[in-house]
């Protein structure tokens, strides 16, 4: 541990099958991390090409599977967050003869699956988004409708939402549809975020020039490497140490506040979640 400090990454991918899977979480815990939040990697990448909603739940339940695994090789703890990949839609509309709507319809019954996890507490929070590259304006349109159904989802269970996006320092108007749905700004949460952003909580990409962004502006935000654990993209993505190294030079430079924020504070206003109380102290 790091001066016995919570250290979390909020957005990573396990894939026990494919490539690391649990060595990850060991590099991560070794160098200090305590806790992380897993996200199920994109179901067409688990080879599920789904029909219906429940055509999710292996996708499900493979991560809740691997955090319980994770969750015991940590001083703190991991929990799952479930949802369906924005990027599904085109696969569906593209290569998949599906039209907008009948694509949507399919993702906001995966969101209904994965709600149904948060629901029996098995899962922590939803993933939604839309797509981060141009699409038509009617798949546009359907990935609204899907992000909506996933606030709609959240607000019922007071769980948080995080969202796959276009690149954006201000994402004022996805959060007012959050809160239009019942659900607090706060508790949206853009993944992949820089440094400073408007509207949802930034999950910042943990590189130093994002890290000073987020740390002088002084507002909520969570750290993240985004890592896949996917052999055929090895550089994609930072790695599992990143988060805890870029705490400890976050430390070294001062920045002993926003430590706090982004591993303490953050998480308990986003998630409900107490990364101290979920601490073994020797
Ligand atoms: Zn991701």
């Amino acid at each position: 541990m790091i001066d016995d400090r919570p250290v979390m990454d909020d957005h990573l991918h396990l894939d026990p099958d494919a490539h690391r899977g649990i060595d990850a979480v060991r590099d991560f815990a070794r160098v200090g991390g305590t806790h992380l939040l897993v996200v199920n990697k994109p179901s067409w990448h688990l080879g599920v090409e789904a029909e219906t909603g429940a055509d999710f739940r292996p996708v499900f339940e493979r991560t809740i599977e691997i955090v319980d695994e994770a969750a015991s090789e940590l001083e703190g703890n991991a929990w799952p967050v479930l949802g369906v990949h924005p990027g599904l839609i085109t696969r569906l509309v593209d290569d998949r003869g599906f039209d907008p709507e009948e694509a949507r319809d399919l993702m906001q019954a995966g969101i209904d699956v994965a709600a149904e996890y948060v629901d029996s507490g098995e899962a922590l929070a939803l993933k939604s988004g839309r797509p981060h590259y141009e699409v038509d304006d009617d798949v546009w349109a359907a990935s609204n409708a899907v992000m909506r159904r996933a606030f709609e989802r959240g607000a019922e269970l007071d769980c948080a939402v995080q969202l796959h996006a276009e690149a954006s320092e201000d994402m004022t108007e996805v959060a007012d549809w959050a809160a239009d749905a019942g659900l607090p700004s706060h508790r949206v949460v853009k993944h992949y975020a820089s440094g400073r952003l408007e509207g949802p909580t930034p999950s910042v990409m943990a590189d130093k020039d994002r890290l000073q962004t987020a740390a002088e502006r002084g507002e909520p935000f969570l750290m993240e490497t985004d890592y896949i654990d996917d052999p055929d993209r090895p550089g994609a993505v930072l790695g599992p140490k990143t988060v805890p190294r870029r705490v400890r030079w976050l430390l070294e430079n001062g920045f002993e506040e926003a430590v706090r924020m982004a591993h303490v504070e953050t998480p308990k206003q986003v998630y409900s979640i107490d990364t101290e109380a979920t601490l073994e102290r020797d």
